[in-house]
């Protein structure tokens, strides 16, 4: 069923009333017609089964026909990478979204290439943003990832000492799959570091490892930023899926 995000001043009285973003992806992407029944999610996460009754040239309406369970939480993944440059990071925004990333920090270590000054990176954000809605919308996910503003390296200094930090480094001698054994099944919440097109420093992966981060070898091949980021985060969750199994047997 299509999805889509609404705000939760929109619905009142068994109603949705849907105006603005919400009425430009209703109408321009995906061409609803009355009778239509897609699923609304509000920004608490609440979702609803809702027919369309009417569309007009600035707003529609639909009406609640039922609410849907929450979806489960499967633990929180926070991804901080280094931002890569071109349109490369909406890959990653895209990409991380649909395979159920909670937040993202852009960083900027020493090679990251793009930098910004002031309020250069308001316009990039709301882009970002954009970019979270419309792949959290494609995938049917109940939240939008939370997108933190880019951070320098030392930035996370403090959350990579509090959850455990998977820090992904071409030469780190241990590898990813050994890393998430010895982290074993309380694996609630995790970060997950990735670098820059041309790579941590020794120095920058020695600071991470100081403050409680795991470096972790992703392969013999050097992957590139979003690849790395993909790989990552899939197999934190497949570690987390297999879990329930692992403990039944
Ligand atoms: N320094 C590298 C080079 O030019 O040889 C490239 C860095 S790679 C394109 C970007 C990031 O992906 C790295 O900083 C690292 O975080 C991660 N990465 C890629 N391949 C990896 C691997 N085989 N093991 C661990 N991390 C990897």
């Amino acid at each position: 069923m299509r999805q889509i995000f609404v705000s939760s001043s929109d619905i009142r009285g068994g109603r949705a009333f849907l105006s603005g973003p919400a009425h430009h992806h209703l109408v321009r992407v995906l061409r609803v017609q009355p009778g239509e029944v897609l699923r609304l999610v509000d920004e608490r996460g609440r979702r609803y089964r809702a027919s369309i009754l009417n569309v007009g040239p600035g707003e529609a309406q639909a009406e609640l026909t039922g609410e849907e369970p929450a979806e489960e939480e499967a633990g929180f993944t926070r991804l901080c990478v280094c931002v890569p440059k071109g349109g490369i990071f909406e890959e990653i925004l895209d990409g991380a979204t649909q395979l159920g990333i909670d937040e993202i920090v852009p960083l900027v270590s020493e090679r990251t290439i793009p930098r910004w000054k002031g309020g250069d990176v308001e316009p990039k954000m709301r882009r970002w943003r954009s970019v979270l809605v419309s792949a959290s919308q494609q995938c049917n996910r109940s939240r939008v990832p939370q997108l933190l503003a880019p951070l320098p390296l030392e930035g996370i200094g403090e959350v990579i000492g509090k959850d455990p930090c998977l820090w992904s480094f071409e030469r780190a001698p241990v590898p990813l799959h050994l890393e998430l054994a010895r982290l074993g099944t309380g694996l609630e919440r995790a970060t997950l570091v990735v670098g820059p097109e041309g790579g941590f420093t020794d120095e920058e992966a020695g600071w991470g490892a100081a403050r409680g981060a795991r470096l972790v070898s992703l392969g013999p091949r050097i992957l590139r930023t979003p690849l790395a980021c993909f790989h990552l985060v899939s197999a934190l969750s497949t570690w987390r899926n297999l879990r329930p199994f692992s403990e039944e047997a």
